[in-house]
C-alpha cells in the first residue's frame, strides 16, 4: 500500500486527475485519530459501493498487528463488501474538489480510529451522492476500464 499525506495531490494512478488524497495510511506515518458520526459512516458506505479503480492496486492494511492483512469483509445494514480492491471518489458540496481514498479508509476509520480531514468529512456529509445526476456525470469522466478494471463481482461478498 502506498502512503500519501492527507490533502496532497493524488498521483497514484495515471496522473490525470485533479484530486486530493485522503486516507492513504501507513504504519510508518502518524495519523490523526478521533470520533466520527454514525451519519458520516452511513454516508461513506454509499461511496464504497461504486466500482472504481478495481484492482488498480491491491491495498493491505499494515496498521493491523494481526498478520492477516489481506482481504477485509466490511458489513453494514445487511450488505457486505470486500475491501482492499478499489478506491473511492468523494465530491465537495459544490463539486469543485474531488477526494481520492482507498476503500480501506472504512476500515481505518472504524478499526483504527482514523479521523479524516474535516473538509473530507463535510464532503461525505454534504456532497453529491452516487446515483445523483452530478455524481454520475463525474463518474462518466472515467474510462470504463478504469471503473471496472476487474469484474465488480469480485468485491461482492457472498457469506
Ligand atoms: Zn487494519
Amino acid at each position: 500500500m502506498s502512503y500519501f499525506e492527507d490533502l496532497s495531490n493524488y498521483s497514484y494512478c495515471c496522473g490525470i486527475e485533479n484530486s486530493k488524497n485522503v486516507g492513504w495510511l501507513d504504519v510508518a506515518h502518524p495519523f490523526p485519530k478521533g470520533k466520527v458520526s454514525e451519519d458520516f459512516i452511513n454516508k461513506l458506505w454509499v461511496y464504497l459501493k461504486v466500482d472504481l479503480m478495481i484492482m488498480r492496486g491491491f491495498h493491505v492494511c499494515n496498521l493491523c498487528h494481526d498478520p492477516h492483512n489481506g482481504i477485509f469483509i466490511a458489513s453494514r445494514n445487511d450488505e457486505s463488501l470486500k475491501l482492499g480492491f478499489a478506491e473511492i471518489r468523494v465530491l465537495s458540496e459544490d463539486s469543485n474538489v474531488v477526494y481520492a481514498a482507498p476503500d480501506l479508509i472504512y476500515h481505518y476509520i472504524l478499526d483504527h480510529s482514523y479521523k479524516p480531514p474535516e473538509e473530507f468529512v463535510k464532503a461525505v456529509l454534504k456532497g453529491p451522492k452516487p446515483g445523483s445526476i452530478e455524481y454520475e456525470k463525474f463518474l462518466s469522466t472515467f474510462d470504463v476500464e478504469e471503473r471496472q478494471y476487474y469484474p465488480p463481482t469480485i468485491r461482492r461478498y457472498q457469506g
